[in-house]
């Protein structure tokens, strides 16, 4: 791999978004939100009314789909078939069915080539939860981040002030995301053998930033 990969795993509301996005700013490369792939997904099963969990029909709607990221303002928006979805992927409905639809290996080997492809151009922080383990064995620096499930149900909370929803209820879910993602056969959550593990309970992004810049430039150094 002729480019610098970083990787950032970890269970949702960690963090991972706002880490990936500050860091691929200090290292001045792009940031690649791998989950946008899987609520892509989703989203189109959703609005397609697809019945995914019949094998069958699954690989029939993922030889028409056609999801890929375009650059805008520095940035990548999700596009499926030549329309921008990025601002109808972020709802817990469509976080939940991600979370189911990704166990499927036909959708995991659907998305592996638009991650890897990406990476064989340039220089990116890739954020997932199989990016160390799966995707990238060969990244530069693979990180694990990890919080308390009641700080990341109280930050996924504060970030959708619109859903009506209570906080212990997108704790459950949040629990209920974790456990899918966990216990899929296929690409499991889980660190990479080489991941360095960041309990991001009781810090800041930038403080978890700094700490992540310390680790690659000290790896940088030792290449
Ligand atoms: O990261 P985000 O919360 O947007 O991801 C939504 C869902 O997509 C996750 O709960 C997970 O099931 C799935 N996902 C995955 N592998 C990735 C990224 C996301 O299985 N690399």
């Amino acid at each position: 791999m002729g480019t610098r990969i970083i990787t950032i795993d970890g269970p949702a509301g960690a963090g991972k978004t706002t880490v990936s996005h500050l860091l691929s700013q200090k290292l001045g490369c792009v940031y690649v939100d791998t989950g946008a792939l899987y609520r892509g997904v989703a989203f189109e099963i959703q609005q397609q009314k697809v019945e995914w969990e019949n094998d069958a029909v699954l690989e029939n709607f993922l030889k028409t789909l056609d999801l890929y990221f375009v650059m805008e303002n520095q940035a990548f928006v999700l596009m499926s078939s030549g329309k921008n979805i990025s601002p109808f992927i972020r709802t817990s409905d469509i976080a939940l069915l991600a979370s189911a639809c990704s166990g499927k290996p036909q959708v995991r080997a659907a998305l592996l080539d638009i991650q890897r492809h990406i990476a064989r151009t340039t220089d990116a922080v890739f954020e997932g939860r199989d990016m160390g383990t799966v995707v990238f064995p060969e990244a530069a620096c693979k990180f694990f981040l990890v919080a308390d499930l009641s700080v990341r149900a109280k930050r996924r909370y504060d970030e959708m002030p619109d859903e009506a929803k209570d906080i212990h209820q997108v704790q459950q879910e949040m629990a209920l995301r974790d456990n899918n993602d966990i216990h899929r056969e296929t690409a499991p959550l889980k660190p990479a053998a080489d991941a360095i593990e960041i309990d991001a309970s009781f810090m800041t992004a930038d403080q978890v930033v700094e700490k992540m810049l310390g680790i690659i430039e000290k790896a940088g150094k030792t290449q």
